[in-house]
């Protein structure tokens, strides 16, 4: 599983950070995954983050 964030979308809200702080942080006010691939104990909530973001700028592969 790997999850990435579109930064043309991304409005900087900090969601997915406080949802899933161990795949997403902010760089210069928009989230970036920073864990190739995402945590096995992390998948769960980085899949909330995917359905929670609000401008669906959270894309997760398998
Ligand atoms: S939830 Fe979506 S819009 Fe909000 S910071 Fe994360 S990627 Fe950006």
């Amino acid at each position: 599983m790997k999850a990435k964030v579109d930064p043309e979308l991304c409005i900087g809200c900090e969601l997915c950070v406080n949802l899933c702080p161990e795949v997403f942080r902010m760089e210069d006010g928009k989230a970036v995954a920073f864990t190739d691939p995402t945590p096995e104990a992390a998948r769960e909530s980085c899949q909330q983050a995917k359905e929670q973001c609000p401008v669906d700028a959270v894309v997760v592969s398998s």
